[in-house]
This record gives structure tokens, sequence and C-alpha cells, in this order.
């Protein structure tokens, strides 16, 4: 019988999706190696995290309270300790910006073996066996480790857990070493355009190459208003610097989860697919058929964007 503990993330007081996401593969994880299943929440308003975080298959959640915001020696001394104390054979942390900023730290410190990106998880006995994609999600591989390891999970690989739970929820009391903490956080500034968080989206109206040119991107802003929608778009609307890089959806952009995701002019490409599958309904609007986008569209419109885009943008408003 091994417990799991996962650790939980958050930025400007809320909780990112992936906390929700990480009690369901945490889980999954614990109700294979027979154990239970600890969520650790650091930093921030913790009583009130805990709280929103105590849904059904927790059994403990165990707060930190040093700081607000992320903070790198915090987290990775508070984790470590929690570690000590509760020994746990996974180690969970989202694959965030966060989580890749001392989740290596922690594996480190703790000389335990560490598999990043991770997409799903299986155990054997005392072998993990942890999925992860390569080339852009063209392959998979599988990686085993045994013993107690540090995995670091997806985001929007697993769905979010839901119902409510009946967990304890304890305060720890983590000694944190002021001196060995290396940064201070100061405060929180956002980079230009920074005001949107595409991940956070219900309805996204993404725009790709086939819109031609930069004085075309009205339209599409016109559609999103319409819908009440957030602009996001593909790698080389960005590259053209034509929409800041916060927009980019895929592999080198970021993870979306909207309820529904509308592919303009975007063919489907697997590094931009990375980051949009998990979208509840896919919409595309392109002129060829055969574009990858139209295999794993829920409703697929085979017609030239400058015609479809203004006419539902009028039905719409
Ligand atoms: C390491 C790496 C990381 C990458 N990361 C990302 C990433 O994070 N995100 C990302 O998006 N890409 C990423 N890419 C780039 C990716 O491989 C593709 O090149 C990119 O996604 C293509 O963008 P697109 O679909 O907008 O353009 P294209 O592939 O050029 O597609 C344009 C589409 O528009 C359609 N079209 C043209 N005219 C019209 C019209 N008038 N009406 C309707 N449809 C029309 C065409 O039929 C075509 O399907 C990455 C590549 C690499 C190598």
């Amino acid at each position: 019988m091994s417990d799991v503990l996962a650790i939980t993330d958050h930025r400007r007081g809320e909780l990112r999706d992936v906390s929700y996401e990480i009690i369901t593969a945490g889980r999954e994880l614990a109700d294979e190696t027979g154990g239970d299943l600890h969520l650790a929440v650091i930093s921030g308003t913790v009583d009130d995290f805990a709280e929103k975080l105590d849904r059904e298959g927790v059994d403990a959640i165990h707060t930190v309270s040093d700081g607000e915001e992320f903070n790198h020696g915090v987290y990775t001394q508070a984790t470590t300790q929690l570690y000590d104390e509760l020994a746990p054979q996974y180690v969970l942390i989202p694959n965030s910006v966060n989580g890749l900023d001392y989740a290596p730290a922690v594996a480190n410190g703790l000389d335990l073996p560490i598999v990043t990106d991770v997409v799903g998880v299986e155990t054997d006995g005392e072998t993990l066996t942890a999925t992860r994609e390569m080339y852009g999600g063209k392959v998979e591989t599988t990686n085993d480790l045994e013993g107690p390891a540090v995995v670091t999970i997806r985001s929007a690989e697993w769905p979010q857990a839901e119902g409510t739970g009946d967990a304890s929820i304890e305060s720890f009391d983590a000694d944190i070493d002021e001196d060995d903490l290396g940064s201070t956080v100061n405060g929180f500034e956002e980079v230009a355009g920074g005001d949107v968080d595409i991940s956070e989206a219900d309805v996204l109206v993404s725009v790709g190459r086939g819109i031609e040119e930069e004085d075309n991107i009205p339209i599409i802003e016109e559609l999103a208003d319409a819908l009440d929608a957030t602009v996001s778009s593909s790698r080389p609307i960005v590259d053209n610097g034509w929409l800041p890089k916060n927009r980019q959806v895929g592999q080198s952009g970021k993870v979306v989860t909207p309820d529904v995701y509308i592919a303009i002019g975007i063919s489907g490409a697997v590094q931009h697919v990375a980051g949009m599958k998990g979208s509840d309904t896919i919409v595309a609007i392109n002129t060829d058929p055969n574009a990858p986008i139209m295999d794993i569209a829920d409703y697929a419109i085979h017609d030239d964007l400058f015609d479809v885009v203004p006419a539902l943008t009028e039905e719409f408003q």
C-alpha cells in the first residue's frame, strides 16, 4: 500500500485547472497502489483553495501558508518536507511553468527519478509505467521507473475531479529556510497583452495562415466579439507578429480546453493539434477538405473563410 502526493498550482489568486486534473490522475495512481491521495496547497489563500479542492477521491489536503505567489524555494522546500513526512510512493506535480521550475529540484534533492510531461500512468507492483508523447504527438513512449518517483503531468490530459469530498484538511508547518530561498517575489507584472489567458477561455476563435495578411485579422476579432469569445491563433500568426505570443495554441504555445474551438484557416498540424485536441467541440473552416483539422472537427465548414466568417458574424450579431 503506497500513497500518492499531488501538488496543486495557482496563479494570481486562482487555482489552475490542472489542480483539479491532478486529483483525477493522483486518484487513478492511488487506486492502483492501494494507497491514499494526499494533496498539497502551497502559498496563497490556502484555506479557500483547500475548500475548493476537497473533491471526490482526495483523502487529505495539506496547506502550507507561506507567501502569496509561486516561489521556487518555498515550493521546493515544502514539497521535500511533505515527502519526508508522508513518505509517498509518487509525487505528482503539474507540468506547468511553475511545476517545471521546482519539480527537478525536488527530485534532485530527494535523489528520486523524475519523468516529465506525462500523459498516462500505470503501475505493476513497484514499477510505474509513464507514457509521454514525442515528435509533436506522432509517437508515444513508455518509461518504466522502479520505486518512488516524481512525475509531472501534462495539463488537459485527465478530466477535472468533480463531486464533494470529505478530505481531512490540515495545516502543514513547513520549516522554510529563508536564507536558502534564493529569490524573493516582489510583485507580478503581466507582459503586454497578458491580460488574456487563452487557456481559461470558454470559446476560442482561432486564426491561422489562411487569413493571408495582418489587415484581415479584424474580421476574426469581429466574430470573436459577436460570440463573446477570445481570439487565439496558430504559430505562423505569432511568428509574423500579427498577434502576441500569449495567443498561440500548440506544442510551443498554450494547451487549451475550451467548450468551443473554432479553427479558421488552420490546417491542423500535429504541433497545433497537441494544444487544442482537448476542446469539447471543434469547428473547422477550411477550403481544403483534406486538411487534417477536418478529421478531428465535430463540425467542418468546407468553404472560404472570407465568405463564412463575415456571414457568421452577422448571424451571431
Ligand atoms: C518544434 C515545432 C513547434 C511548433 N509549435 C507550434 C505551435 O505551438 N502551434 C502551432 O500552431 N504550430 C506550431 N508549429 C508549426 C506547425 O508545424 C505548423 O506549421 C503550423 O501549425 C501551421 O499553421 P497554420 O495551420 O496556420 O498554417 P498552414 O499549415 O499553412 O494552414 C493554413 C490553412 O488555411 C487554409 N486556407 C487557406 N486559405 C483559406 C481560406 N481563404 N479559407 C479557409 N481556409 C483557408 C489552408 O487550406 C490550410 O489548411 C510548430 C512546429 C515545430 C517544428
